[in-house]
């Protein structure tokens, strides 16, 4: 058994679209990177925060401007089980959000519960998995240690997770923060949020939620995983890059 609960981010593929679209003022293409979150809790049970691309993803351009690039071996099954957990073991997939992005590897999980937030758009999940509709807060693993709780604000039911551990907590942002520089300015850094009045409203709790120690790994930004504290839970890994 376990004595800590762990987070490995696992790098899901890339994708690659004109940074005007994802920051304002920006100038050329940005390269994003696409990430799902094996959490394995203190007890050995698994759960993934987000999904990344599916495998049908590579190769496509999707609303004619994000080109997405999924390599072999690389979907989240395949990532999950290079981690060493059998896909079929994931017990709870919490979906930041509904955007191809992040959901396009739930059919790989096929034994997961998916925690969706209630107000999110749900038209883009298959309707095979067990769905738990999820109000303002959910706990993971019924003991207070994985907590979801809702950021709205890039998507009306946009959700983050937060992972307890001595000092503070790592919080697995998704989208509600694309870059580690989003929290740095308080205005709206993204140019098409669903809500921005909400958008800022949640950019301003993680700010502050960083301010107070906690890690807060942003949606679409490798730079994270050179800045991992001391203590932190997330263990970067091989599979954590291209
Ligand atoms: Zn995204």
């Amino acid at each position: 058994m376990r004595r800590t609960t762990e987070i490995l981010p696992l790098r899901c593929g890339t994708l690659r679209a004109p940074g005007k679209m994802l920051e304002r003022g920006a100038q050329g293409d940005f390269t994003l990177p696409v990430y799902a979150f094996l959490i394995i809790h203190a007890s050995g049970r698994a759960a993934v925060f987000d999904a990344g691309l599916a495998p049908s993803d590579h190769g496509q351009v999707s609303f004619e401007a994000f080109h997405n690039e999924l390599p072999a071996g690389h979907d989240v099954a395949a990532r999950v089980a290079a981690a060493g957990i059998e896909p079929g073991r994931i017990e709870a997939l919490v979906l930041s959000h509904t955007h191809y992005d992040h959901v396009g590897g739930a059919p790989l999980l096929p034994n997961a519960r998916v925690l969706v937030h209630r107000r999110e758009e749900l038209r883009t999940l298959d309707a095979a998995h067990d769905m738990l509709l999820v109000d303002e807060t959910h706990d993971v693993f019924g003991d207070g240690s994985v907590q979801v709780f809702a950021t709205p604000g890039h998507t009306c039911g946009h959700q983050s997770l937060r992972v307890f551990r001595e000092g503070g907590a790592d919080v697995l942002a998704g989208d509600a923060c694309y870059f580690c520089r989003s929290l740095d300015h308080e205005e709206v850094d993204q140019p098409f949020p669903f809500d921005k009045a909400q958008y800022v409203a949640t950019k301003r709790r993680l700010a502050a939620m960083r301010a107070r120690g906690d890690f807060v790994v942003p949606g679409h930004d490798e730079r994270f995983l050179d800045q991992i504290p001391p203590g932190s839970a997330v263990r970067a890994t091989a599979l954590s890059r291209l």
